[in-house]
């Protein structure tokens, strides 16, 4: 098992999930983040710290969105990512789609 990321994160990227990780397997295209499966170690302080609720632990997933644990582990094995170690600034639609989240 490993937490995943879902799509409240696309194009909204706070990060704040990033330094509170201790085996840094955050990874990130130019829209969203995601969690490298082989990975995580469960440890679960990245769930509370996201401001958009975006992180799940695979098996709470709700069915809608379950499909993301194959799209985390498809994109970090991609090779295309960019591995993230510090916090960084939001995309610029990220306080518009936090609230259309109603968060
Ligand atoms: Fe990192 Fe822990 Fe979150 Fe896994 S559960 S992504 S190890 S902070």
């Amino acid at each position: 098992m490993a937490f995943v990321v879902t799509d409240s994160c696309r194009d909204c990227m706070f990060t704040d999930c990033v330094p509170v990780c201790p085996v840094e397997c955050f990874w990130a295209d130019d829209r969203m983040i995601y969690i490298d499966p082989t990975v995580c170690i469960d440890c679960s302080a990245c769930l509370p710290v996201c401001p958009v609720q975006a992180i799940y632990v695979e098996a709470n997933l709700p069915d809608e969105k379950k499909h993301f644990t194959e799209l985390n582990r498809e994109k970090c094995a991609s090779g295309t990512l960019v591995n993230l170690t510090e916090k960084r600034d939001p995309l610029p639609g990220a306080a518009a789609k936090r609230a259309s989240l109603g968060l």
